[in-house]
Parts: C-alpha cells; sequence; structure tokens
C-alpha cells in the first residue's frame, strides 16, 4: 500500500472543540467589529514579495528568515502573507481608499511564517486584525483597544492584562536609538549573536530579545520617556487619559517595542498576567494581541504620509484561552421508522420547515430502522419526533419526545411555517 501523505510541519487540521473554539473566537470578533464599526475586507493570502521586504523591514526577523517566498511560473517573486498591515497598506495605496478616510478596516485569516513548530507558534496560523487609516488622533488608539479590550471581555478571557508604551514621535525614537545603541555597544559581546547583529540594524529589537544574554542588559537601558518630545508626551498622555476614560485597565511597560520597523508612538501587546490560568495555558508563547501606530508605513510603500493604528491577535492562542467548546446541542431529531417514500418525505419536510424557522435539526433514516430511534437518542437532541405507519401504511401522528417546554418551542416553529404557507 502506497504511504498515506503527511500534513506540512507547523500546519494544524483543526476539528471538534477545537474548532469550536476557533469559530466562537472569529464569531464574537465579527460581533464587536460591528459594534465599533469597523468594516470588513477580504485580502489576497499572496503579495509581491516587495510588499512586505519594504514595509515590514528587512532587518526583521519576519522578512530576513520567516517569509514563504517562491518565484511563480512568470518569474516574479510572491511571498505567502506573514501578516496583514503590509497587504492592506497595499489596498489601501492600489484602490484609492483614501477617499473613505479615516477608515476602519477588520479582517481575519491565514498567515503564514517559517518558524520553528511548538504550543501555540505554528508556520500556518490564523489572525484577527483591526486597523484604523487616516486619523492622526490619540482618540483613534483608544477606540482601537477599547474594541480588544471588550473583544477579550466577551470571549471570557481573564487575568490579561495591556501593555502599553511609546515609542515617540521620529525625532524621539531616533535620540533614543542612538542613546539604545551607546548602552549596547559597552556591552556587545556579552549579546547574544542575533543582538550583535541588531545593534546596528535595529537596535530596539534587543529590548523585544528572548534570549537570557539580552534581557539582562534590558533592565537598565536607556528609557524612551528621556527622549520624548513635547508633542509625542501629550499625545501618550492623551492615550492614557482615554483608556483610563474608556475603562480600560493598561500597565506601562517601558521596553515594549514592536518587531517591526514600522511603528511610531503607541505600541501595546495584552499578555497573560503572570502566575494566572491564562499564562498557564499558553506555555511560553505568551502575547495573544499585539499593535500599534505605523505612521510610517505608507511612505515606506511609496504613498502620501499617512497615519495609522492597528493591531492583531492569534486566532489559536485566544483560542486556547477560551478553552474547548462544545457544538450545539441538536434541536430536533426527525426519525423515520420505515423506508417508504410516505415516511421518507414527512421526514425530510418536517426537518427542511424547522431549519426554515431557525431550529437546528437532523434526520435519522439511514441503517437499520429499528436502530434509528436509539441514533436521535445518542445524539443527545432536545427533541425527538418519529414517524410511523399502522399496519395498512397510513402515515401516524408523529410522536415526540422530549422535555415540555423543549416541544413546545419546536412545535410553534412547525407552526409558524405552516401558517406562512397559508397566507
Ligand atoms: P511573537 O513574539 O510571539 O513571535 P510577534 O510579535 O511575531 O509574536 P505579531 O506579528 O505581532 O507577533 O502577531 C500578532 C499575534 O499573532 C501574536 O501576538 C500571536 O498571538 C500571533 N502569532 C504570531 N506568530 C504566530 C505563530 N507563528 N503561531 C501562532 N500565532 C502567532
Ligand atoms: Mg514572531
Amino acid at each position: 500500500m502506497p504511504k498515506t501523505p503527511q500534513a506540512i510541519r507547523g500546519t494544524q487540521d483543526i476539528f471538534g472543540p477545537d474548532a469550536e473554539a476557533f469559530a466562537f473566537v472569529v464569531e464574537t470578533f465579527e460581533r464587536v467589529r460591528k459594534l465599533y464599526r469597523f468594516r470588513r475586507v477580504e485580502m489576497p493570502v499572496f503579495e509581491k514579495t516587495e510588499v512586505f521586504a519594504r514595509s515590514i523591514g528587512e532587518t526583521t526577523d519576519i522578512v530576513s528568515k520567516e517569509m514563504y517566498s517562491f518565484d511563480d511560473r512568470g518569474g516574479e517573486s510572491l511571498t505567502l502573507r506573514p501578516e496583514f498591515t503590509a497587504g492592506i497598506a497595499r489596498a489601501y495605496l492600489s484602490n484609492g481608499w483614501q477617499q473613505y478616510a479615516p477608515v476602519k478596516l477588520a479582517t481575519h485569516g491565514p498567515l503564514f511564517r517559517y518558524e520553528r513548530p511548538q504550543k501555540g507558534r505554528y508556520r500556518q496560523f490564523h489572525q484577527i486584525d483591526a486597523e484604523i487609516i487616516g486619523a492622526a488622533e490619540p482618540q483613534a488608539d483608544v477606540e482601537l483597544l477599547a474594541m480588544a479590550d471588550q473583544l477579550l471581555k466577551e470571549l471570557g478571557i481573564e487575568g490579561v492584562t495591556l501593555h502599553l508604551n511609546t515609542l515617540g514621535d521620529g525625532d524621539s525614537r531616533e535620540a533614543w536609538r542612538a542613546a539604545l545603541v551607546d548602552h549596547f555597544r559597552a556591552v556587545k559581546d556579552e549579546l547574544s549573536e542575533d543582538s550583535q547583529e541588531r545593534l546596528e540594524k535595529n537596535p530596539l529589537r534587543i529590548l523585544d530579545s528572548k534570549d537570557r544574554r539580552d534581557q539582562r542588559f534590558v533592565a537598565d537601558a536607556p528609557k524612551i520617556d528621556q527622549f520624548l518630545s513635547d508633542d509625542a508626551r501629550a499625545f501618550f498622555d492623551a492615550v492614557t487619559s482615554g483608556l483610563d476614560a474608556a475603562g480600560v485597565k493598561w500597565q506601562r511597560a517601558e521596553s515594549l517595542v514592536r518587531g517591526l520597523d514600522y511603528y511610531r508612538h503607541t505600541a501595546f501587546e495584552f499578555i497573560p498576567d503572570e502566575g494566572s490560568e491564562a499564562a498557564g495555558k499558553l506555555g511560553s508563547q505568551s502575547t495573544i494581541l499585539g499593535g500599534g501606530r505605523y505612521d510610517g508605513l505608507m511612505e515606506s510603500l511609496g504613498g502620501a504620509a499617512t497615519p495609522a493604528v492597528g493591531w492583531a491577535a492569534g486566532i489559536e492562542r485566544l483560542a486556547m484561552l477560551v478553552g474547548e467548546r462544545e457544538e450545539d446541542a441538536l434541536e430536533l431529531a426527525v426519525v423515520v421508522e420505515g423506508d417508504t417514500e410516505q415516511l421518507h418525505s414527512a421526514g425530510v419536510r418536517t426537518a427542511m420547515m424547522a431549519r426554515s424557522e431557525g431550529v437546528a435539526a437532523e434526520v435519522f433514516a439511514a441503517g437499520s430502522p429499528r436502530k434509528r430511534f436509539d441514533k436521535a437518542v445518542k445524539s443527545g437532541a432536545k427533541v425527538i419526533m418519529a414517524f410511523g405507519e399502522d399496519g395498512e401504511g397510513n402515515l401516524q401522528a408523529p410522536r415526540m419526545k422530549g422535555d415540555e417546554a423543549d416541544i413546545e418551542r419546536v412545535s410553534h416553529a412547525l407552526r409558524e411555517f405552516a401558517l406562512k404557507l397559508r397566507d
């Protein structure tokens, strides 16, 4: 026998309670984004490689070692999207979405990164994503974060806190960067190899390092606050007081930077509190939602300067916190207790009528007629409705089984359907 093919390393086949949790995350996101009037967009799964190379930055982990890039049959270099923001920025410019600015956008779907697969970290994973493009004011950051906070609450996720920082405006960020280079250069030989390389290209990223050798020197590194311009400080103050007004709890995280080059001002992550149940469920892959303001991105793609702020959250990590979820119980099981055409059509039509009225129904009409009723009982259906014939082949009134209230609800739905037919 030929061997059956295996799935690609780092991909997942999601089924059962895990798939229900995944769907619950997406459904809740869809509901909440509508409350905040974010407009849905669907984006291509691949883009020209330069879209990511130019916007995310050549020195980032994503571009330097995580992208799935390939030449297509026409010889063009394409890349499976490793994140949403760059593609959305490209779409904003190529479609002239400036006409809708400020525009609030939401999407979800698969992303691809060549990483070392482990719990909570995959090569194909999924995100929900929200962006506000064309809004320069700190109130946009506040609204975006309030939406994230409400989403987590509606998912029933507890023990997770918003960690917040500012990277300042372009000038503040430059001055901070220079001070960080001085600070880390003094201990260069003791840094990890990766960070030695980052030192010249992208020193902010050393703060983000997960390597213990680097973390020793992160604690006493210069802080952005010393370098903030008055404007940048006022912006951050407006964000924090807006969050307080909106009732969003936050905590200052002075070493928090985002991995990507294009961030300015607000940077944030939602992280499980140490020792919380959420932290236990996630293990070492702890960040569930991250984002910030990326006022510099559109220019790196050749567009006009455009202020924007956004976030993305891993659906798998959110689903891990939500826990396994059962499928909704079946409401109506229709049992066909024989194999005449009359019985089968009574069963099919009853189920069809119930579904038209929003009642989840399934027909049990396959296999041995004697066992159909048992299967219906096993399905856990709230109501069982069995169709049979008498000895002369006449259709009998269906037998109903279940709680009185459930039977009443199903009967009501069927009556409603019948009434509509009469009108
Ligand atoms: P990390 O530090 O965990 O690598 P990141 O900074 O690369 O995260 P972002 O690019 O900001 O992550 O993506 C936002 C969110 O997407 C993360 O907080 C996480 O929930 C999720 N995510 C990122 N990479 C993966 C992955 N390989 N597998 C599963 N989820 C992921
Ligand atoms: Mg990463």
